[in-house]
């Protein structure tokens, strides 16, 4: 069984062909440029092929893929794909588990298409694009919101007027699920139980920690969109609104302005003024560049506030996991956050925080919670759920 994960964006459009019999990569790479220009890199038998292409849209895009599948040998027929599934960021309360696209589907994706108006009409592009090349292929939709579907009212709530919520579906939705719920799936078979508390800490340019008892989620950092929670690359995470205003009146901007500066202004590169890139802020940090360890630790806390709050939720936590781009390779953010945990028993193994490589467990045998750095696979976990649809 052949599957191919996808997630299209507005101009690019980046694939895994996996081979579900041991869930290997056969071939992975991105389109790019679509709509501009466009080329395409893709990665197979330890070999990189890029080109220069015209991709006027995402049909292009699908039809030079496929193309290039039998052309570079990847497969000998387009019979071998068994299914394709779709990254969609927002299901709103409409989907809390990945479904077989439908004519049914694609119009309840339609109708929420303007909760994530920069990321669903892209996964729908998508979809469509298959839909058309590939049509005797199912897809499937796998949503970035599904698993935090499971949050209670009381917790997806904002405490603003009640018909915000009733008339214009203000709350909370989360995003990065298919992360969270990866690392679930991997603590349950490291554990070896599915009865287990995690605090998953998905830290890459955007960054969630979500709070999962028995394998659902409870709470989750982000919130009506990406915005919300912690500190990010160039995102704020959580800020008093009424900082808006007088921005806004000294700087003459509008709404969408300075929402913009939030999104893409803010969190480590807006602090430190260096970059949004962890890697840099490191190398600033290691010659003690006074903003980026300001910006460190505050980096730090910010990931604490948001453990320590899951942990009293929780009643306690059996294991915290690292993953994301961050999560998985700054040993640096993992102690530090870890030295602000030590009140709750949380003890850093460090010789191996600093020499971990891949999956591993971090923590000593003396710590009161278990801690662990796992590569998080989000485009394993779509072609799961294909699978699973499909079978
Ligand atoms: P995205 O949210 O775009 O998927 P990633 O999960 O790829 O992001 O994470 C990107 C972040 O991971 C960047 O801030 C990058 O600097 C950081 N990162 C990658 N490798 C390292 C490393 N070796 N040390 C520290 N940070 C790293």
């Amino acid at each position: 069984m052949k599957i191919l994960s996808i997630n299209a964006g507005s101009s690019s459009l980046k694939f895994s062909l996996i081979n579900m019999e041991n869930e290997s990569v056969i071939a992975n790479g991105v389109f790019e440029r679509i709509g501009i220009d466009g080329q395409y890199t893709i990665k197979f038998n330890g070999e990189k092929y890029t080109e220069e292409v015209t991709l006027k849209d995402h049909n292009d895009a699908v039809n030079i893929l496929l193309e290039k599948l039998i052309n570079l040998n990847i497969v000998k027929s387009l019979d071998e794909i068994d299914g394709v599934g779709h990254r969609v960021v927002q299901g709103k309360d409409l989907f809390d588990k990945s479904v077989i696209v439908d004519d049914e589907v694609m119009k309840k994706l339609d109708s929420i298409k303007h909760f994530a108006p920069l990321h669903n009409p892209a996964n729908m592009l998508g979809i469509e694009a298959f839909k058309k090349a590939l049509p005797n292929v199912p897809n499937t939709v796998v949503f970035d919101t599904a698993f935090h579907q499971t949050m209670s009212k009381e917790t997806f709530l904002y405490p603003v007027p009640y018909d915000w919520y009733q008339k214009y579906g203000i709350r909370k939705y989360g995003a990065h699920g298919t992360s969270h719920r990866y690392i679930n799936e991997t603590m349950t078979k490291i554990l070896n139980t599915n009865k287990f508390k995690l605090i998953s800490c998905h830290i890459g340019n955007g960054a969630s920690i979500t709070a999962i008892k028995d394998g659902k989620c409870v709470d989750t950092s982000m919130g009506f969109t990406p915005l919300a929670g912690v500190m990010m690359g160039t995102r704020s995470g959580d800020v008093d609104p009424s900082i808006l205003p007088p921005v806004m009146e000294a700087e003459n901007k509008n709404i969408d302005q300075i929402i913009n500066d939030l999104n893409k202004h803010s969190g480590i590169l807006g602090l430190s003024g260096i970059s949004s890139d962890m890697r840099d802020l490191t190398e600033a940090y290691n010659k003690s560049d006074e903003k980026a360890i300001l910006t460190m630790r505050k980096y730090a806390r910010r990931i604490t506030d948001y453990i320590a709050q899951y942990y009293v939720l929780l009643g306690g936590a059996d294991a915290i996991v690292f993953t994301a781009g961050i999560g998985e390779n700054s040993f640096i953010v993992r102690k530090l956050v870890c030295d602000n945990l030590k009140c709750l028993g949380v003890e850093l193994d460090d010789d191996k925080n600093s020499n971990c490589h891949g999956q591993a467990k971090i923590s000593t045998k003396n710590s009161k919670v278990q801690v662990y750095v796992i590569p998080t696979d989000e485009e394993l976990m779509i072609a799961r759920d294909t699978l699973e649809l499909i079978k």
